[in-house]
């Protein structure tokens, strides 16, 4: 996907390819802005742009996409490009001698663990570093999740992103900026990403073929973010197969979404967030667009309802539960849960 086609980083992408333009490419960077804007896609397009064979492409500073450095790094496959989130850490980890099942559930297993970017995966990285580039071209290190590095995964990478040297790149990516070690922070050149329209969510959807039938629903719940999108489509989804939708609520509607969630804690406290934060959307548009007092102050007393069972699922309670409550207290408002913005 070259630079063209990563929609709404218009700004970060310009200054990028003014850098792989003149050559003068700081050491290290620190890509923030919300989830799923494109922060890791166009982390990737700089380090095809760094690397391409294609002359004439550089000198626009976009990658040709189609030569063997290019195509590699697609693939992930370069041997000068290391693209570390918790995938990455997660293929690392997974035992060879694994007991039970195939490797794509040993990895699903390892995958749902992942919490932090560990130091023995910033030893692998940098160690990768410290090799010579085979290419020819940039070694362009990428970490992602960078906020959830603790002390001695950051203690390990200081010193490699302090004075990297030519021709190294470091690119640092998260979503909490403020959650990042201000001794990391301080050595990156920080670069940020916006978040994305309504209108530009729905295009990456259908571009990626993940248009679903909510789509305009799922932009608008979606936060400016594509991963934000996703979560909304699945709770709408949860919604509707309950019996939720534009005609009402079942009176069994609350108890049924309930246990639609998934069996396992963690897949189950993610739908429930997603739930929750599809009707605090929602709350949110209904309170500012009426007009009427006294449902005004409804609004805003479900708000902060929700907000605190929100909360409560980040405390042993069972989502099951929260989500069945949340939605119980929307009884009477007549909440347009599905209709779209316009
Ligand atoms: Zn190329």
């Amino acid at each position: 996907m070259p630079f063209t086609e990563i929609l709404g980083q218009e700004k970060a992408i310009s200054y990028l390819k003014t850098l792989v333009q003149n050559g003068r490419v700081p050491g290290a960077f620190l890509f923030y802005g919300p989830a799923g804007v494109g922060k890791a896609k166009t982390a990737l397009e700089f380090a095809k742009a760094l690397n391409c064979l294609d002359p004439q492409a550089r000198q626009t500073g976009e990658a040709c996409g189609v030569c063997a450095h290019c195509k590699a790094i697609s693939q992930h496959t370069h041997p000068d490009v290391v693209f570390a989130d918790f995938l990455y850490q997660a293929r690392r980890e997974v035992k060879k001698d694994f007991s039970s099942g195939s490797y794509e559930e040993e990895l699903e297993k390892e995958l749902a663990k992942q919490q932090h970017i560990n130091v023995d995966t910033i030893r692998d990285i940098t160690a990768k570093a410290q090799q010579k580039a085979v290419g020819g071209g940039y070694k362009v290190l990428i970490i992602d999740e960078a906020q959830t590095m603790q002390g001695a995964a950051a203690n390990a990478l200081l010193k490699f992103i302090e004075e990297p040297p030519a021709k190294t790149v470091w690119i640092l990516i998260t979503s909490k900026r403020t959650a990042m070690l201000r001794t990391i922070l301080s050595r990156c050149q920080p670069l940020a990403f916006a978040p994305l329209s309504q209108k530009n969510v729905e295009k990456i959807l259908q571009n990626n073929q993940l248009a679903t039938e909510n789509l305009t629903l799922c932009a608008t719940y979606s936060a400016g973010s594509v991963s934000g999108a996703l979560k909304a489509d699945n709770a709408l989804t949860l919604l509707q197969e309950a019996g939720l939708g534009p005609n009402g609520c079942s009176p069994q509607g609350p108890a049924a979404v309930a246990a639609g969630l998934s069996r396992t804690l963690v897949a189950a406290r993610q739908e429930a967030q997603a739930i929750l934060d599809v009707l605090l959307q929602a709350l949110h548009t209904a309170w500012t667009h009426t007009q009427d007092a006294q449902t005004q102050r409804r609004y805003a007393k479900t708000l902060q309802q929700v907000e605190n069972y929100k909360r409560s699922l980040n405390r042993n309670v069972s989502p099951a539960l929260v989500v069945e409550t949340a939605l119980c207290s929307l009884d009477g408002l007549n909440l347009p849960l599905f209709e779209t913005e316009n």
